[in-house]
């Protein structure tokens, strides 16, 4: 049996508990809608340097900084004519906004991108809000996994992660959306720099000239190609598993089996989404040598899906 001493429910005075960690530049786990986060105050240099050592994360790629408010993104960066119609439409919520630091601003220079830009986003969790406000500081919270491998969507996901490496991890429900949030550039012409639940489409209607990044550049330093890896090869577009491999199933199958695992019998894809990143951990716990999945509409969040799922499989 393994000792989850480090985790703790969200009772005020865990809470509390957590934001003095935090304040001494501590390392805290926390839940939040998309996946759990790995969190440290984001005006600390210490803390943040520490948030790439344990995640073993290239120095090159930024951290998301997370705020309590669209007033407190506004302390700390330039204004932009996209911002508060975004905010007021997916905000608090799974998007993060690119945007222009301010030169006075005490976030710390070494999460942040060459450009002078900074990724932002107030997430819908209202523990991890609260604990914000109880910080007294903005959070730069990268997901809580080891730097390729898949994101964490429970608590215990991130003991599998780091163990008793961090001292506080915050229990919460397992994460609603379950995969990262959509990117957006706000810094010139706006672009979609990861998909995620709120879709190019969406973002489109509130603000005109979105457009897919097609620029060959690696504008978001995390969409290197190989990238949320469980750790055993992924087959794409498949109907049935490899020998000694799992199948992952969206929708039904005839195939019956120990190694069938369902994304969402319904072919709910957002449910599939929730589901994809506990499945992919689950099937290499249980030691199967590989995944094979079935095709999954392109279309909505199954864009952010098959984004993460191809580049699980390169
Ligand atoms: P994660 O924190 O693991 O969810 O990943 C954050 C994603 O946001 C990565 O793909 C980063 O490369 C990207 N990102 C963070 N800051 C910036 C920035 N200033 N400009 C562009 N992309 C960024
Ligand atoms: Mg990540």
């Amino acid at each position: 049996m393994k000792n989850y001493s480090n985790i703790f429910s969200p009772t005020d005075k865990n809470l509390k508990k957590c934001s003095k960690i935090l304040k001494n530049h501590g390392i805290a786990a926390l839940p939040t809608e998309t996946v759990y986060g790995l969190a440290g105050n984001a005006y600390s240099n210490r803390a943040v340097t520490k948030i790439y050592s344990l995640k073993k994360r290239p120095k090159k790629n930024p951290l998301i900084v997370h705020f309590d408010s669209l007033q407190s993104i506004l302390k700390d960066t330039e204004q932009n004519p996209y911002l508060q119609k975004l905010y007021r439409k997916f905000s608090p919520g799974p998007i993060t906004y690119v945007l222009k630091l301010k030169k006075k601003s005490k976030i710390s220079k070494k999460l942040m991108n060459k450009n002078g830009t900074i990724a932002c986003r107030v997430p819908a969790n209202t523990y991890f809000r609260k604990i914000i406000r109880l910080t007294h500081a903005p959070l730069a919270a990268p997901s809580a996994n080891i730097s390729n491998h898949v994101s964490p969507t429970s608590s215990k996901d991130v003991f599998d992660e780091f163990g008793k490496k961090i001292k506080f991890i915050l229990d919460g429900k397992q994460s609603k959306v379950g995969i990262e949030s959509t990117v957006v550039n706000l810094v010139g012409r706006p672009k979609v720099l990861r998909p995620g639940k709120i879709t190019k489409h969406e973002i489109q209607k509130v603000i005109k000239h979105v457009t897919k990044n097609i620029s060959k550049e690696i504008l978001s330093p995390g969409q290197l190609k190989k990238h949320y890896s469980p750790g055993i090869p992924v087959f794409l577009n498949q109907q049935k598993p490899k020998p000694g491999g799992a199948l992952l199933v969206f929708g039904k199958t005839k195939l019956k089996g120990k190694n069938i695992f369902y994304l969402s019998k319904s072919k709910s894809l957002d449910e599939c989404a929730k589901k994809l990143y506990l499945k992919l951990r689950q099937i290499k716990k249980l030691k199967y040598k590989t995944i094979s999945v079935t095709k999954i509409p392109n279309q909505g969040i199954g864009i952010a899906i098959n984004d993460r799922l191809k580049r699980a499989s390169s």
